[in-house]
């Protein structure tokens, strides 16, 4: 039995996460929850599993009947945990991870802050200690499957990518896309801020680099696919020419299955594929001139130290901007790429260093959105407000 820690519970993935603990039955024990601002689901996720630990932002309003309450370093250190899955959002999954790591647990990782913000850190704690960390992002965990049995002769990597919502808009159109329409994808169901960096292609390029640490594959070895269908979740392409694929359903409970019952695989919660009627699957390749966001991404990695650091801040409150109606949807890749070339980098040697730069982002951004970008274009977006925070 594996006795797990869910950071991050009461997100869209911490929520799938403790579906598929149900489903496992006796393969899984839950002896940690932490939870975020939504207390009464919290409260009944502790009132189901019975965890022997929690975690709260506002603990006094919280039923935690026996549970005691820790921080996340101290849940991730737990020595009653054996796995840890990190689906936790923005930075607050680092030093959890770290932690879990170097106490050589294993990391079932969910949260794309963790390895874009501080890549060589979190893979160095884990290399130290020798501990496990299963990506379970699709499409990592779908190359991390590619990659099962095969040390050497990678290629390239193609990571897949439903486009969004937006694919088939143009520049002008983009510029007009309100937050309702860009929090509705068409296949996958997510968080908001996820569901945005989806629409403008942020968040492949959060995949990019990613991958690159997961795997330690150099960037211009990472490319990426448009396939709408999101049947196939990423592609590995070794030298010889031979291309693995992992297909399943459009859905976070595969990867976060196996990535609990591994190296077992066992019944799935939801019915296989169907392929009872005609399939057709196609990819091409990404736009990147309308979906800017990808390249800033992408250069942010290959250049390193600080800069994804700040390019994560910087999304997120990009994003949040966008959400409140004070800014263009386009507006989004122009303030982090603003963000990106002010910022002053440094070379990363510890956890510290990431996190201010994170904040130095978030904080360019907030300064710098009202003057820095044009105004809206349409009455949809309202009056050019700065928003309460
Ligand atoms: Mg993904």
């Amino acid at each position: 039995m594996k006795r797990v820690a869910v950071l991050g519970c009461t997100g869209s993935i911490g929520t799938r996460t403790l579906d598929v603990v149900r489903h496992l039955g006796d393969r899984v024990r839950v002896v940690a929850l932490a939870g975020g601002n939504n207390v009464r689901l919290l409260s009944e996720q502790i009132e189901e599993f019975q965890p022997r630990l929690y975690h709260a932002l506002q603990p006094e309003s919280v039923r935690a009947g026996s549970a005691h309450l820790a921080t996340l370093d101290e849940i991730a250190r737990d020595d009653k945990v054996d796995t840890v899955v990190v689906a936790t959002s923005g930075n607050a999954g680092l030093k959890p991870t770290i932690a879990a790591l170097r106490s050589g647990k294993t990391v079932l990782l969910a949260s794309k802050e963790v390895l874009v913000m501080a890549g060589a850190l979190v893979m160095e704690a884990a290399r130290d200690s020798g501990a496990l960390m299963i990506p379970v992002d699709s499409e990592h965990n779908a190359l991390w499957q590619c990659l099962r049995g095969e040390d050497n002769g990678i290629g390239r990597l193609l990571l897949t990518a439903s486009g969004g919502p937006f694919y088939r808009c143009s520049a002008a159109q983009l510029a007009d896309i309100t937050p309702e329409e860009a929090l509705a994808h068409p296949v996958w169901s997510m968080g908001r801020k996820i569901s945005i960096d989806s629409a403008t292609l942020m968040n492949k390029g959060l995949e990019v680099i990613e991958a690159h640490w997961l795997f330690g594959v150099p960037f211009e070895s990472i490319d990426v696919l448009v396939h709408p269908a999101c049947i196939v979740h990423s592609l590995v392409e070794f030298v010889d020419g031979s291309v693995k694929a992992q297909l399943s359903r459009p859905d976070m409970a595969l990867p976060i299955q196996y990535a609990l019952s591994y190296p077992d695989r066992v019944p799935g919660l939801d019915a296989p594929l169907s392929w009872a009627g005609k399939v057709t699957l196609t990819f091409e390749p990404v736009d990147v001139d309308r979906f800017a966001c990808l390249g800033i991404a992408r250069e942010a990695g290959r250049a390193g130290m600080t800069y994804p650091a700040v390019l994560c801040g910087a999304d997120e409150a990009a994003v949040e901007l966008f959400l409140q109606g004070a800014i263009r949807f386009t507006d989004i890749a122009a303030l982090v790429g603003q963000a990106i070339e002010a910022h002053q980098p440094q070379t990363v040697s510890e956890l510290d260093q990431v996190l201010a730069a994170d904040e130095w982002g978030r904080r360019f951004v907030m300064d710098h959105w009202d003057n820095s970008v044009l105004p809206p274009s349409s009455s949809i977006h309202g009056t050019n407000r700065k928003p309460n925070d």
